[in-house]
């Protein structure tokens, strides 16, 4: 049995005083962790003080992105390291947004998943096709390069406590969701490639999210479809009351 993962995508937003109030009001609710595994992925400016508030909570705090060296001359980058060192346990690696804004490839995202594991972070790996290639009927061959190239190198045990997070790009804050059935069957098609890559054993381990416009009206039906272990979460995830009711339909998966 997988675990289901519901991870909360910030990206930008709130000031130092709204995350604390959000996570202050959020930590007493979130279900118990032996049901779900509940995690915001805040800015990097507000980790170490939510990961000090979260202590002894079910909820867990992951990172947005990080560099892939453990240190040196990165002007403005955070290493998985000084990640660890906040008492950080995820980080979400190879956001569509970064592979399209800041240049991040299948190739920069392989060498931040193998450091973040080096480093004892469990990476979110986002992987999904554009609009065009979903008409063209390329998503699964996109998808699952992208797997491929993402996974290189890791070991059976990595790759099973990996999460991917399908997201198909044209379904990212756009009110627009892939139906169950579709992100299912993406999921399906990713599951069949790690087994392909490593071995039956690991697939049936791995966790894969969907992540485009989840919300409390589409979450149930999303968590009932077999091949989805949880959700990604942005818009949804900067209410308190749209998160928490998202925990609650984790944990009943
Ligand atoms: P959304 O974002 O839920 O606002 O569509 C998802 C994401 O970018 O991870």
């Amino acid at each position: 049995m997988r675990k289901p993962i519901i991870a909360g995508n910030w990206k930008m937003y709130k000031t130092a005083a709204e995350a604390k109030q959000f996570v202050e009001e959020v930590k007493g609710l979130a279900p118990d962790a032996s049901k779900v595994d509940s995690v915001i992925c805040a800015p990097a400016l507000y980790l170490q003080q939510l990961v000090a508030s979260t202590e002894s909570s079910a909820l867990q705090i992951g990172a947005q992105t990080m560099h892939e060296e453990k240190e040196g001359a990165f002007t403005g980058e955070v290493s998985p390291v000084q990640l660890k060192d906040l008492g950080v346990n995820y980080v979400i690696i190879g956001h569509s947004e970064r592979r399209q804004y800041f240049n991040e490839t299948d190739h920069s995202v392989n060498k931040k998943v193998v450091a973040a594991f080096e480093h004892g972070l469990t990476p979110i790996m986002c992987v999904g096709e554009t609009l065009e290639q979903r008409e063209s009927g390329e998503t699964g061959s996109v998808v699952e390069a992208q797997v491929e190239a993402g996974l290189a190198g890791l070991s059976e045990q990595q790759a099973s406590e990996l999460v991917i997070a399908y997201e198909p790009i044209w379904a990212i804050g756009t009110g627009k969701t892939a139906t169950a059935e579709d992100a299912n069957e993406v999921c399906g098609i990713i599951r069949k490639k790690v087994a392909s890559l490593f071995n039956e054993e690991t697939a049936q381990n791995i966790r894969i999210q969907y992540g485009g416009s989840v919300k409390p009206a589409n979450i149930e039906e999303l968590m009932g479809m077999e091949h989805i272990d949880g959700a990604l979460v942005g818009g949804a995830s900067l209410e308190t009351d749209s998160f928490v009711k998202l925990l609650e339909a984790g944990s009943h998966a």
